[in-house]
Parts: structure tokens; sequence; C-alpha cells
């Protein structure tokens, strides 16, 4: 027994300690200069499978929600066990997807007048931070909110406020939080950019940026369709944001008019902008470097595909998708009818859905 104990006690040379040299930060594939276009996947079932659809779809990046997009976590249960994590973490890398987008819970309102609806957004949007820095998400994109009507100053301070709360005590490393401009329906904010400006003011010290969606811009009233339209926007980004603080743009077609002030997203070349300035967009070099990401509708099978696709050939490649799964479940009204109809529309769902099961199992 004692002669055991001596030799567990006998000194081995690389017993000693040594203070490690920090280690080579370690650059994703997905950073390699090459033009990123994504779109929004489902974790329904499985996060991990997100993964999987973005990459079946032909899309080098992605965006999901990293919990239901519409219901308050419940304490825990909103938390992602980090077996999981990791599974996800690992397969992302596999994959060379990226950047990993999370788009925040659209009931958070960091903004709001009530006291109630506010601790409650910035308890959830905490959360939506822990999710994300488990995940090993780039940018957590998140509406800014909105506050009483005509009492702009105050809403973006509780913005600012919000924010800082939220963020408190949490160690972001190379995770962006990026406020994304919008319609500006209602009285929701930063569908100006001098809003948008205000609140990154507020908030110089913190890791937050910014992610600008086109058929929003175009519904707050900026004409890109045309080249000259689309530099007089990216001039007042830059003067009022600064494009170094663009990350992603959510490139989504507009169902409705320039400066509706109302959100509806239409496929690509399908809608008010149209094809020719999302291929001035999608080449412009003051956006390169910028992720592309897609959320767009899905009103038949296919369209998910069909729209990456469309990104790819305006960038001049050829992209073929090997998977057959949208990337989100269509709209339940829709589905009841392609049921009701008994269209071959129902019939590619269901196979597409056979097959994705069947991979999954392997
Ligand atoms: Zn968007
Ligand atoms: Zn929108």
């Amino acid at each position: 027994m004692a002669e055991e104990h001596r030799i567990t006690l006998t000194f081995d040379d690389a017993d000693e300690y040594r203070p490690e040299p920090p280690p080579a930060p370690e650059i994703p594939a997905w950073k390699d200069g090459s033009i990123r276009i994504g779109i929004h996947t489902s974790i329904a079932g499985d996060i991990s499978g997100s993964l999987e659809i973005a990459h079946g779809l032909g899309a080098n990046a992605l965006q999901i929600f990293s919990a239901s997009p519409r219901m308050w976590g419940k304490g825990n249960t909103s938390r992602i066990a980090e077996a999981d994590a990791a599974r996800f973490r690992d397969r992302r890398k596999e994959l060379s997807l990226g950047p990993l987008v999370i788009h925040g819970n659209y009931l958070i309102n960091l903004a709001s007048p009530n006291p109630v609806l506010r601790t409650r957004s910035v308890q959830a949007f905490h959360q939506e931070v822990v999710r994300a820095l488990a995940l090993g998400a780039d940018y957590l994109v998140i509406h800014p909110g909105s506050g009483r009507e005509g009492d702009r100053n105050s809403a973006v301070s509780a913005i600012v406020q919000s924010l800082r709360q939220a963020l408190r005590g949490l160690k972001l490393g190379d995770l962006k939080i990026l406020l994304e401009n919008t319609a500006g329906q209602g009285t929701s904010l930063c569908w100006q950019f001098e809003e948008m400006k205000a609140i990154l003011e507020g908030c110089r010290d913190l890791a937050i940026g910014v992610c600008i969606d086109t058929a929003h811009v175009f519904a707050a009233g900026h004409d890109i369709r045309t080249a000259e339209g689309l530099e007089s926007a990216l001039r007042l980004i830059d003067s009022t944001i600064g494009l170094d603080r663009v990350f992603v743009l959510h490139v989504n077609d507009s169902k409705t008019a320039l400066g509706s002030r109302v959100d509806r997203h239409e496929h690509i070349g399908k809608g008010k902008i149209g094809a020719d300035a999302f291929g001035r967009i999608l080449n412009h070099s003051l956006l390169a470097g910028r992720a592309f990401i897609l959320e767009t509708p899905i009103d038949k099978p296919g369209d998910d595909r069909r729209n990456v696709a469309a990104l790819w050939k305006l960038v001049g490649r050829v992209v073929k998708a090997t998977g057959t799964r949208d990337g989100m479940k269509p709209r339940r009204k829709k589905l009841k009818q392609a049921v009701q109809k008994g269209s071959k529309g129902r019939k590619v769902v269901k196979a597409a859905a056979k097959r994705h099961r069947s991979a999954r199992r392997k």
C-alpha cells in the first residue's frame, strides 16, 4: 500500500506547471473571403437539422431561431442542452456553414413602455444571448422594438438601457448583436437610420452592429430599385450608422410598395424591388464581405431552393441544391389548401419529408 503511494507521488517532468501560450486564434473555414449566401431554416425536431436543410438548399450560411419565436421561454426550458449544442457546433464546422445568424424572438420589445413587458423582454433577450453563445453563433439579430407614439427619445434610451441590462455579466467573445432596420410599421423604431445611429451611440462600448433588410429599406421609402437609389441609400447608411457596422443583409423582395411602411416579404425578383436591384446589391463593392440571408416566403415546395439559386445566379455562380426540403414549413393555410386540392405539391412535400427522415437515420 505504502509502496504504491510513493509511486504515485514520484515527480514527473510533465507535471511541472508551465503557463500555456494562448492558442492561436482559429479562423473558421467560412471566413475564407468567399461570398456567403444563407437562408432562414427550421430547428423543429432537432436543432442540428437546420444545418442539413441549409446545406441541402445550396446555402453556405444560415439563420435560425434558437427557440420558438412567438413564445416566451420558461426559465430553464429555453436553454439548449450542452450535448445538443456541441453536436450542432461540430456539424456546422464539418459543413463549413457560416456565418450563423440567430434571429431573436418576435415578442421581445426592449423599448416597451410597459415595465412588466420590458423586464420580460430583457430577461428573454439575455437568454437569447446565452443560447447564441452556446451554439457558437456569429450574430444575433434583434428588432429594436416599439415605444409610445410620439416619444421616440425615451424609446431610444429605453433600448440602450435594456441592451445594457440584458448583456450585463456576459462575455460575448466573437458574437455580435445586430439591430435590424424596420419597415416602420406602427410605432416600431429604426426605420430611420438616424434612430439606429442614436441607439448605437448609446452603446459604443458594446459589440453592437446592424443588419439591413432590403424589403424594410424599400418599404421605409428608399428607392433601391435603381442604381442611383441604391447609391444614395448606401451613402445615407454610411453617413449615419456607418457601413462598417453592417454585417448582415436580409435580402428579401417586397410585396408592398415603396414607402408603404408595411413589411411583407416576397420571392427574389417577384416583388416590387426586382432581380436587377438584387444583382446590384449582391455585387456592390461597398457591401463585399457581408452575409446575404433570405427570409423569403414559402408558398409552394421548392421556393427556398429557387430563392437560394436566384441569389447564386446573381453573383454568377451555379450552385445545385442537394436536398429537397424547404427551410421552414409552409404556412398551415397553404398546406391545407394543397391537401384539399390533392395537388402534386402535397406529394412533393411528403416525399421530401420521407427522404429527410431516412437521411437523418443514417
Ligand atoms: Zn429581416
Ligand atoms: Zn420583414
